[in-house]
C-alpha cells in the first residue's frame, strides 16, 4: 500500500484537489508522503500506531460501508478491516470507521493513536 501511495496522506489530498495544504500535520514537514507518515516523521515517532480509516455511502441508496488500517509507528501492519454498515449518512459512516478501527487497536493495547480521516466534520465531531 505505501509502495502504490495509497494511503491518503496530505500530498495525496492535494493531488486529488482535495486540499491545499502538502504539510505533514504533525511536524510540519513540507510533504506528508506515505513514508513520512509511517516512518520517517520524528513527531510520529511518540506514537504507538497510526490508523487510516473512511467511510462511503452511495448516493443512490445511502447504502454505507466503512474501512481502516492500522500500522504501528514503523509501518508494521497491525490489522485491517471492512464492514457493511446499512443505511446511514457519510458524517455516520466516517464516524463508524474510526469507532471500528480504534476499538480493536484500544483493546490490543495501544492507548496513542494517530486517526488520520479525510472527512473534517468526523475529525471535529471527536
Ligand atoms: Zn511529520
Amino acid at each position: 500500500m505505501v509502495l502504490k501511495d495509497r494511503l491518503f496522506t496530505n500530498v495525496e489530498h492535494v493531488r486529488r484537489g482535495l486540499a491545499d495544504n502538502s504539510a505533514c500535520g504533525i511536524c510540519s514537514h513540507n510533504f506528508e508522503y506515505a513514508l513520512h507518515a509511517i516512518r520517517d516523521c520524528n513527531a510520529a515517532k511518540v506514537i504507538v500506531a497510526q490508523m487510516y480509516t473512511d467511510g462511503a455511502v452511495k448516493a443512490e441508496s445511502s447504502l454505507a460501508t466503512a474501512g481502516g488500517v492500522m500500522r504501528d509507528r514503523r509501518g508494521k501492519w497491525i490489522l485491517g478491516f471492512n464492514r457493511y454498515l446499512g443505511i446511514c449518512s457519510v458524517l455516520e459512516a466516517e464516524l463508524w470507521a474510526i469507532f471500528n478501527g480504534l476499538a480493536p487497536l484500544l483493546n490490543l493495547g495501544h492507548d496513542k493513536v494517530l486517526i488520520n480521516t479525510d472527512n473534517m466534520e468526523a475529525a471535529w465531531a471527536i
